[in-house]
C-alpha cells in the first residue's frame, strides 16, 4: 500500500497493522518521492516491519538543499522576532497533534507512551525556548577603540544547515538544531536515522501546516552512508549539526573539512556518577536507576558508570538492584510498562555482548543479564534492567559506551579515587556527584572532565544551559544562548569618525 502525505492517512500509521510505503522526503513544503531503495521501519516491540520508507539518493538530497537555498533569502531577511513568531505558531500547531505523534514515535522507536509524551513535549518546549530568545537577541558595541573609533559585531546566518539525527530521541535532538538554526535565519535540511523516519516526516509536515514557509525546513530520509554523506559533502550546505556515535562523528568532521564547513558534534558518552558516603543514598539510588534505565538506557546522557564509597556500597547496590528488578518491562504501548525494548535486534546483541564479555572477565551479576522470560515479549528486542557489581576496570562495560539498560557499579576508597576513575574515559559528556559536602561538590564540578556536572540532581538537560561534550564526546554546544554562536558567522565592524 502506498500512501500520500496527507495528514489523516499518515497518522493512521500509528494505529493500523498494515505495511505502508512512504515517499521518504518532505521538500519545498510538500511530500517528495525519494528515488532510493526502500528502508523498512520495524516495531521494536514485536520485530514486525510496518512501513517502508523510500531512501534518499544524492539527487534527493540535492533537491532538498536547493529548496532550502531558495527559501533562505526571504527567511533570513525577516525580522528576527517575526521568525520567532512564525516558528512559535508552527510549534503550537505541532503541539495540537501530540496525541497523534506519541503512538507513532512509540511504534517506530520502541519507548513507552509516557516517554514519547515527555520527548515530544520537550521537543516543542525547545522550539518555544528559542522563540522566546528571538525577542532577546542583543549585540555588542565597544566605544573608544581609538580616539573617535568604535566597534561592533555583526552576526549573520550561515545559509543551509544540515541536521543529522539519531534514533534514540528523534524529535528533541532535531529541535535542538532546528530552533537556533531557524531563529538566526538559516534554513534546514534534516536527515533522521534510517530506522526512525516517520515521526520526523510528520513533525515537518505539521510545522509546515502551522505556517512555516515552504523550503525553510526540509527532511530527507535514508541511510547514513548514502543520504548523510551526501548532505555532509554537499557544497551548498554551510554547516552540519550532527548527533550520533563518536566513530561516525569523526567521519563527519573529516567530510566537513572540505570547504571548511561549520560543524557541531554531539557524540557518545559514558557518564560517571559518584556517590559519596555522606549522600542522600535513597535519592542517589533513584537517580541512578532513572538515569540508567530511562529510554531503555539509550541516552547519550545516561548514567553509565557508578562509583560508590566502600562504606555505603552495599546499601547502594542493594537499593539500585531492587529498583532494577522491580521495573516493569513491556511493550511501549502497553499500560504500566516502565521500560520498553531496545531499538533494534543489533542494539540488543551489542549490549548483551558487552555484558557477557564483562562478566567473563569478572564482576558479579546482581540483576538482569538477558531478555525477559515472557513469551509475549519474545518477538521484540527486550533486555532486562541489568546490574553488574565490581567488574574489572578494563572490562567493556568500563571502557566502551553501553547504549542499553546495563549498569556497572564499582566500590571506591575515597573521593580522589572516584574522580580518577570517572576521568579514566575517552568520553566527557555528562557526570554527577552525590554528597552533602559543598566543598566536595564544588571540587567534583572543578575536576571532572565533562561538559555537564549535576550535583545532587537527576540528569536532566535544560534549554537554558549550554550542552556539549569534552574529549571524544563532541565539539561545540547546543542549548543556551551559546547555540546561536554555532549557527552564525560574526563580523567585527570598526567605524571611524
Ligand atoms: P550513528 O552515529 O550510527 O547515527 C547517527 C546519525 O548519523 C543517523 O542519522 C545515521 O543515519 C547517520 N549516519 C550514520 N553513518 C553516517 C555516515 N557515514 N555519514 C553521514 N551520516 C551517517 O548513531 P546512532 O547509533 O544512531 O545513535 C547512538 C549514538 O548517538 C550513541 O553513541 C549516543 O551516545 C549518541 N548520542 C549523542 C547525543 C549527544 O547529544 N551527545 C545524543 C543522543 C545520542
Amino acid at each position: 500500500m502506498s500512501i500520500g502525505g496527507n495528514v489523516a492517512r499518515r497518522s493512521e500509521l500509528a494505529r493500523t497493522g498494515g505495511r505502508n510505503t512512504i515517499s521518504g522526503a518532505f521538500v519545498d513544503g510538500a511530500e517528495h518521492r525519494n528515488a532510493g531503495d526502500p528502508l523498512p521501519v520495524t516495531n521494536p516491540a514485536d520485530g514486525q516491519v510496518f512501513a517502508d520508507v523510500a531512501g534518499g539518493t544524492a539527487a534527493d538530497v540535492d533537491a532538498a538543499v536547493q529548496s532550502a537555498r531558495r527559501a533562505f533569502a526571504e527567511w533570513s531577511s525577516l525580522a528576527v522576532s517575526k521568525r520567532g513568531e512564525i516558528l512559535g505558531a508552527a510549534a503550537h500547531h505541532v503541539e495540537q497533534h501530540l496525541d497523534e505523534l506519541i503512538p507513532l514515535l512509540t511504534r517506530e522507536q520502541g519507548k513507552t507512551l509516557r516517554d514519547s509524551r515527555i520527548e515530544l513535549t520537550k521537543a516543542i518546549d525547545t522550539l518555544m525556548h528559542y522563540v522566546g530568545l528571538s525577542k532577546a537577541l542583543r549585540g555588542t558595541h565597544t566605544p573608544n577603540l581609538d580616539p573617535g573609533v568604535e566597534g561592533y559585531v555583526l552576526r549573520r546566518p550561515l545559509g543551509v544547515v544540515g541536521a543529522i539525527v539519531p534514533w534514540n530521541f528523534p524529535t528533541t535532538l532535531l529541535s535542538n538544531k532546528l530552533a537556533p538554526a531557524l531563529v538566526t535565519g538559516n534554513t534546514v535540511v534534516a536527515k533522521p536515522a534510517g530506522t526512525t523516519p516517520l515521526t520526523t516526516l510528520r513533525f515537518a509536515e505539521l510545522l509546515h501546516d502551522g505556517g512555516l514557509p515552504a523550503g525553510v525546513f526540509n527532511v530527507v530520509t535514508g541511510s547514513g552512508p548514502t543520504t548523510g554523506t551526501a548532505l555532509a559533502t554537499h557544497p551548498d550546505v554551510r554547516k552540519i549539526a550532527f548527533t550520533g556515535s563518536t566513530p561516525v562523528g569523526e567521519q563527519i568532521m573529516a567530510l566537513c573539512a572540505r570547504g571548511i564547513k561549520r560543524v557541531t558534534l554531539e557524540l557518545g558518552g559514558s557518564d560517571p556518577m559518584i556517590i559519596c558516603d555522606d549522600a542522600d543514598l535513597a535519592a542517589a539510588a533513584s537517580a541512578a536507576s532513572m538515569g540508567r534505565y530511562y529510554n531503555c538506557g539509550q541516552a547519550c546522557l545516561a548514567i553509565k558508570r557508578v562509583y560508590v564509597f566502600e562504606s555505603v556500597a552495599d546499601e547502594v547496590v542493594e537499593a539500585i538492584t531492587a529498583k532494577a528488578k522491580r521495573l516493569k518491562v513491556g511493550r511501549g504501548d502497553a499500560e504500566g510498562s516502565q521500560m520498553g525494548p531496545l531499538h533494534t535486534a543489533a542494539q540488543r546483541e551489542e549490549v548483551a555482548g558487552q555484558v557477557d564479555r564483562t562478566l567473563a572477565m569478572g564482576g558479579r551479576l546482581a540483576a538482569g543479564g538477558g531478555p525477559p522470560d515472557d513469551a509475549g515479549l519474545a518477538g521484540g528486542f527486550f533486555y532486562l534492567p541489568t546490574v553488574v557489581v565490581d567488574p574489572p576496570h578494563d572490562a567493556p562495560m568500563a571502557t566502551e559506551e553501553v547504549f542499553g539498560p546495563a549498569l556497572p557499579i564499582w566500590r571506591v576508597r575515597d573521593f580522589d579515587e572516584a574522580i580518577e576513575r570517572a576521568n579514566a574515559s575517552r568520553f566527557g559528556l555528562g557526570s554527577s556527584v552525590w554528597t552533602r559536602d559543598l566543598r566536595r561538590a564544588r571540587q567534583a564540578a572543578e575536576r571532572i572532565e565533562a561538559g555537564y556536572t549535576w550535583i545532587n540532581s537527576r540528569t536532566k538537560v535544560y534549554d537554558e544551559l549550554p550542552f556539549g561534550g569534552w574529549k571524544s564526546s563532541g565539539y561545540g554546544k547546543e542549548h543556551g544562548e551559546e547555540a546561536f554562536d554555532y549557527y552564525t558567522d560574526s563580523k567585527s565592524v570598526v567605524v571611524g569618525s
